[in-house]
């Protein structure tokens, strides 16, 4: 948690205040919910994480602001969260119903490498692009699905024991007959479910939704493992239940993912999970629609994706990605074109200029306002973000608000919408008596190498401002700082 955010959850703590009401839409009944936690105060929470075969686009990137914006919103009603995104670095099969491509090893042939290196190359880019988009890495653990293994095999195992299998030559399939209220998420009829799933995939696979907990290896298979079923991989719905159940325990508050995940993958980790432990495993399921390109779901297999990267080539804050999503509200697909990235970007600008003179005007002191309640609740309405931009906007622009009163709204909204908003623009020069003096004392060495003509202790010292987020300018009338892009 960022120390801005911990500070806040700890004020209302130590204020005393009762945990404030805070409303969900749970995927499990399809209504808005209270939010009760298992445990007061707490939250445990996992987040279906990416196959780390290519890099993150921004259709998968708006799963994981969606996810943030739910911690950020209940870390500021004074929560304590556990997070957890997996990171699945096991070759699974391209599509939910067990078959096509293994995803690890296409992307190890397109760029000819081992999936170890892969995975590791875009596990490490993933990181990168939250870090861009404001969300706190260190504050979620992201387990790779390779470490956990024997977590896996251990459930699989259970679920034999409990009866809920059986072996065909494809290796170990879960029989999702005998799980009674199969497909109770999103409250599918099982000619749905059927129709999700494919006949005949494997030879001897009992009903069309019934799933692999365990494949048996493939002769072109680039990883694989030892198991009580022979050698092989772990079906790609297992990873979330065995490493949810590890590092959060057997019951969880909440579980998110694209909606795409809904029908199979989230139905099946249920099946998993509950069929073990006989418990109900996830108290609020939340999903996000999806992003669009032209119509269609922006999707890899469809090509029509953009990434981050992509984004900050054009010279956008990667920011303005993160106030886009946050337009539209998470259960509505949002439809991306770089107009609207424009759009954006400068509402962003527009934000930011306003609040960057409050920190002025109000010393940076803060005070309570209705505007701020309205802001709150809208936030806590589940998560009506685009009602809340338009309080924050529509206060900030308002002479009924003093410096202090917008000040304090300025604050709110950077811990929900995690935007930071009391920067000054990219590009804007930015005034000395503004920036830390650790950033000052940067730069006072340099001018001193400069002095005596040092220019390679000159050049260290530029890319130390560069790296704490600052350019410099060097003019006759001395050096001009201003605001640099995070550095990927
Ligand atoms: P995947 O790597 O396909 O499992 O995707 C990682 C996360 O992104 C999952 O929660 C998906 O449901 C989500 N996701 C994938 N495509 C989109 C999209 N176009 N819009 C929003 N979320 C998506
Ligand atoms: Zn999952």
């Amino acid at each position: 948690m960022s120390f801005l955010r911990r500070l806040f959850s700890s004020e209302a703590t130590k204020a005393g205040r009762s945990t404030p009401q805070v409303f969900f839409t749970n995927t499990l009944s399809g209504k808005k919910e209270l939010f009760v936690p298992l445990k007061a105060g707490q939250v445990l929470m996992y987040s279906c994480g990416p196959t780390v075969y290519g890099p993150a686009h921004i259709g998968n990137l708006r799963s994981y602001v969606f996810s943030d914006t739910i911690a950020r919103t209940l870390e500021a009603a004074g929560y304590r969260a556990q997070r957890v995104i997996n990171i699945t670095d096991v070759g699974h099969l391209v599509s939910d119903a067990d078959e096509g491509e293994d995803k690890m090893a296409v992307g190890a042939t397109r760029e000819h490498a081992t999936p170890e290196v892969i995975a590791d190359r875009y596990s490490k880019r993933f990181l990168e692009d939250l870090r861009s988009l404001n969300i706190d890495a260190e504050a979620i653990r992201f387990p790779h699905a390779t470490q956990y293994i024997r977590e896996q095999i251990a459930l699989a195992q259970t679920l034999e024991q409990k009866g809920f299998t059986y072996r065909i030559a494809d290796g170990l399939y879960f029989d999702t007959e005998k799980f009674p209220g199969y497909g109770k998420l999103g409250n599918f009829s099982k000619a749905d479910l059927e129709a999700g799933a494919r006949v005949a995939v494997a030879y001897g696979k009992r009903h069309p939704t019934d799933f692999a907990l365990w494949r048996a290896a493939k002769p072109n298979d680039l990883q694989r493992w030892e198991s009580p079923w022979g050698k092989g991989n772990p079906g790609w719905h297992l990873e979330c239940s065995a490493m949810s159940r590890s590092l959060l325990g057997t019951e969880i508050d909440i579980h998110t993912g694209g909606e795409d995940h809904i029908q199979v993958h989230h139905n099946n980790e249920i099946a998993q999970s509950e069929g073990a432990s006989g418990r109900r495993f996830v108290r609020y399921w939340m999903h996000n629609a999806f992003l669009t390109m032209g119509g269609e779901k922006a999707s890899k297999s469809l090509g029509n994706v953009v990434y981050l990267s992509d984004i900050i080539e054009k010279g956008f804050d990667p920011l303005a990605l993160r106030y886009f999503f946050l337009q539209a509200h998470y259960r509505t697909p949002l439809s991306f074109s770089w107009a609207a990235l424009e759009g954006a970007q400068s509402a962003l600008a527009g934000l930011r200029k306003i609040s960057f003179e409050l920190a002025d005007e109000s010393g940076k002191r803060t005070a309570p306002s209705e505007a701020r309640e309205r802001f709150l609740a809208a936030m806590r309405d589940d998560l009506a973000t685009p009602q809340a931009l338009g309080i924050l906007w529509e206060s900030l622009k308002s002479d009924e608000y003093a410096p202090r009163e917008k000040w304090g709204l300025v604050r709110d909204a950077q811990l929900h919408l995690g935007l930071t908003l009391d920067v000054p623009l990219v590009g804007d020069h930015i005034a000395l008596a503004d920036v830390p003096n650790t950033v000052r004392a940067l730069l006072e060495e340099r001018e001193a190498a400069r002095a005596v003509k040092d220019y390679a202790r000159a050049d260290e010292l530029r890319a130390a401002l560069e790296s704490a987020g600052y350019l410099v300018e060097d003019r006759p009338e001395g050096p001009q700082l201003s605001r640099a892009l995070r550095k990927k």
